[in-house]
């Protein structure tokens, strides 16, 4: 039976037949079948990577196969959400080696889109951190990739947005810590100019990213607050904290019930950030020992957050530009306030190098707006790739739901080796998305 499904953009809706797998024989019972599909974990990428007529849903694929709590190696299927990880080795002192903004993901999502977090400049993207994994190919054949063993392949995967085959088994290094604490630092800035010099200032820190009020415009073009974090040490936390330094955070969500009206959205967003990140913070700089959800999942807490976007969904457009382009910097964000489509957030983050095929990190800023869908708005992200493509930079496949081929040919000069690799393990385009073929990676000739 099909039924209308979405990502987290809640843009485009498709009709599929969602398949689910418990055990690995079932699996290779799915991929057995002639009709095309793509692997979907938690539909948390943004538009349409994990959309088909078909998907076949990791969700119930979740297990732990082995966690040495002494080396910090954690193996398991690849069904499995980073929130269920978290709840299994904080407790033995160990965190994930990278998180993207929400815990709510699969390992395989994150391998498939190869995620980053608030420590790309030190510790890289998630496939840094991977030993191995195990992937079932479109001819059902089970292949081992490592940076080693099937080195193409990995590479290929890790980024490759599900196109490669179905990932069952994951396994990767994970990072020691001695508390569940964040010892958090908050920096005021006045504007982008200052951000960028304070992102320098402070760039031995392990965690940043700043929170940019998309609103101001003139001098206080850019104001932001840089959110900066280490993991604390027992040393550091207090006598309470010390009775219990691995505690995991008390859960208390708040459930966003219904999708909101349009009109509600500037009012509420604008004042939500307004609080949360900058009126509330009255002093130019905060210094606290917090909970690692708040610091690394702070929009986790409300759960159904999309909603607020309204029944149309929204997209997120995420760019990365090369370090020299501060200046594309300037004139996206002044385009974006000009045309008055503005997403009134914008989530700017410093990436440290990083070499692939085909994942989105690369060094540079990157950047991060929402977009309610609305009338003009795909003809204008049109616009913006083009001041993108400008100044050598790329969109993140993993947020996209609009962009078109060129734009895809245009950031990615690995492009061609990747789209050979897809046709030599998927020939026939057996694995497909709403994506890939909006993209021409799959594409039947
Ligand atoms: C609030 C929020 C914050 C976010 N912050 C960040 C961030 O900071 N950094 C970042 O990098 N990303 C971020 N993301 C994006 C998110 O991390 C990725 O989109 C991730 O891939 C979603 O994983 P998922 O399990 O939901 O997979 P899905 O969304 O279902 O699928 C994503 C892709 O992975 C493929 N895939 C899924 N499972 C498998 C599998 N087992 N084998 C092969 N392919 C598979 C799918 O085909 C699809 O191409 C954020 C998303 C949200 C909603």
């Amino acid at each position: 039976m099909k039924t209308k499904i979405a990502n987290w953009g809640n843009y485009p809706v498709i009709e599929s037949k969602e398949e689910r797998f418990v055990f690995a024989d079932q699996l290779d019972t799915l991929i057995k079948d002639q009709q095309p599909f793509i692997a979907r974990g938690n539909g948390r990428c943004y538009g349409d990577a994990s959309l088909s007529a078909r998907t076949i849903s990791t969700l119930k694929f979740d297990k732990v196969l082995s966690f040495n709590a002494d080396a910090g190696f954690f193996e398991c299927q690849s069904g499995i959400t980073l929130d269920q990880i978290l709840a299994v080795i904080v407790p033995k002192g160990w965190f994930l080696p990278v998180t993207p903004g929400t815990k709510f993901i699969t390992i395989g999502g994150a391998l498939a889109s190869d995620v980053h977090g608030k420590n790309h400049h030190v510790d890289g993207s998630i496939s840094n951190h991977v030993i191995e994994f195990d992937m079932v190919l479109a001819s059902d054949e089970v292949v081992t990739c490592s940076p080693v063993n099937n080195s193409e392949l990995f590479e290929a995967t890790c980024g490759g947005m599900g196109l490669t085959g179905v990932i069952t088994r994951v396994k990767f290094r994970l990072k020691k810590i001695e508390t569940s604490l964040i010892r958090q630092k908050q920096v005021k800035a006045a504007n982008l100019q200052e951000l960028i010099e304070l992102f320098d200032t402070y760039k031995d820190y392990t965690y940043s990213v700043a929170w940019i009020d998309c609103l101001k415009k003139g001098a206080h073009f850019g104001r932001s607050i840089l959110i900066l974090g280490e993991h604390a040490t027992i040393a550091e936390v207090n006598e309470n904290q010390r009775s219990n330094p691995l505690a995991l955070p008390v859960n208390k969500q708040i459930v966003f019930p219904i999708n909101m009206p349009g009109w509600v959205l500037n009012k509420f967003t604008v004042k939500a950030f307004n609080f949360l990140y900058y009126a509330k913070n009255l002093k130019k700089e905060i210094n606290n020992i917090v909970s690692y959800e708040p610091f690394f999942y702070p929009l986790d807490k409300v759960l159904h957050w999309n909603r607020l976007y309204g029944k149309k969904g929204f997209v997120q457009y995420q760019f990365v530009l090369p370090l020299n382009a501060r200046q594309g910097l300037v004139e996206i964000m002044n385009r974006i306030s000009d045309e008055g489509l503005g997403s009134f957030l914008a989530v700017l983050k410093v990436f440290g190098k990083q070499e692939s095929m085909i994942s989105f990190p690369k060094e540079g800023y990157t950047l991060a707006l929402d977009f309610p869908i609305r009338k003009g708005l795909l003809d204008f992200l049109d616009e913006l790739d083009e001041l993108v493509l400008k100044y050598n930079g790329r969109l993140y496949m993993s947020k996209d739901a609009r962009m078109k081929p060129q734009m895809l040919t245009g950031g990615y000069p690995e492009l061609e080796k990747f789209k050979s690799i897809i046709k030599r393990y998927n020939p026939d385009g057996k694995i497909r998305s709403v994506q890939s073929d909006r993209l021409l990676l799959t594409e039947i000739k």
